[in-house]
């Protein structure tokens, strides 16, 4: 298994995010645009066909072909102790990236939240982020910071 960055198939931004998890399956997420996709996301596929069957319409309505034929998606994202990161708007042509920080969960509120639940998804602070600024969504909540995990 190796990780590298790579350019994106996408967005042509160079911080494209290579997973290898097999011989022939790989995972791609770009901090530049957002998107992602897989070695299973290709026309016709099965995988593909789910996908696009469950995804939240403006998902549905925001995946692309590129010139390889991968078909890309607006990632999902969210980190328990540090926030989560989505796509959020009408329509292809009027949406923007939601970033929601995570706080600790206050002791009188601990009853309401599954056992072990430390932090929750604070909607208060929620900041919208232009498409192209996937990078700082993922700054405002915190993502680089592995110093405290
Ligand atoms: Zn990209």
């Amino acid at each position: 298994m190796k990780d590298i960055l790579t350019i994106c198939n996408k967005c042509g931004g160079d911080a494209c995010y290579e997973q290898h998890l097999g011989e022939n399956y790989k995972i791609q997420l770009c901090y530049g645009c957002g998107f992602t996709t897989n070695s299973l996301m290709t026309l016709g596929s099965e995988f593909l066909q789910e996908q696009l069957e469950t995804l939240p319409e403006l998902y549905k309505d925001l995946v692309v072909e590129d010139s390889n034929g991968q078909h890309w998606m607006p990632s999902y994202t969210k980190i328990v102790d540090k926030g989560m990161i989505f796509a959020n708007g009408k329509d292809a042509s009027n949406w923007e990236w939601t970033a929601v920080k995570a706080v600790p969960i206050p002791k009188e509120e601990m009853d309401r939240f599954p056992e072990g639940s430390t932090y929750k998804m604070d909607m208060g602070n929620a900041q919208n982020y232009n498409e192209f600024d996937y990078m700082d969504a993922l700054d405002y909540i915190g993502a680089f910071n592995l110093e405290n995990t």
